[in-house]
């Protein structure tokens, strides 16, 4: 299957192949960098493999020096309206994160929220996820 997703503007659209949208892994980040980067409670990741994704139009990339797991992370977002679209950081290997925001129509519900002690206490957790207070596969909350 193909999705295509695009940033708030249009000027960057990004197509993702893939056979099965259940076996797509996804996570809620809550770690004081991706709460930034998104204007929100974090931000909600579809880790893929880099091979399945391309991407038309021009993206700006900031690398983020300050995150809590201390690799340097490359957050890729459109230079035009700001939209967050991508992230890499060298602990994924052969795969990236795309941002859930442009990839709407896939119906994929994350398995994890990681850095959960940064959350609000308002904010409710996705039914049947793990929560990790901090980096997946530590300690849970
Ligand atoms: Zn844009
Ligand atoms: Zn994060």
């Amino acid at each position: 299957m193909e999705s295509k997703a695009s940033c708030n503007c249009g000027a960057v659209t990004l197509t993702l192949k893939y056979t099965d949208a259940t076996k797509l892994r996804s996570i809620l980040c809550h770690c004081v960098n991706c709460a930034k980067s998104s204007g929100s409670v974090g931000s909600n990741y579809i880790i893929v493999p880099r091979t399945t994704v391309s991407v038309e139009g021009d993206l700006t990339t900031y690398v983020d020096l300050k995150c809590e797991s201390g690799l340097p992370l490359q957050r890729k977002f459109c230079g035009a309206c700001g939209s967050p679209v991508m992230a890499y950081s060298a602990k994924l290997g052969d795969a990236l994160c795309i941002i859930r925001a442009t990839m709407v129509s896939i119906p994929v519900k994350p398995a994890a929220h990681t850095y959960l002690r940064n959350a609000p206490e308002w904010m409710p957790r996705v039914e049947g996820t793990s929560g990790f207070k901090g980096a997946f596969g530590g300690e849970t909350m």
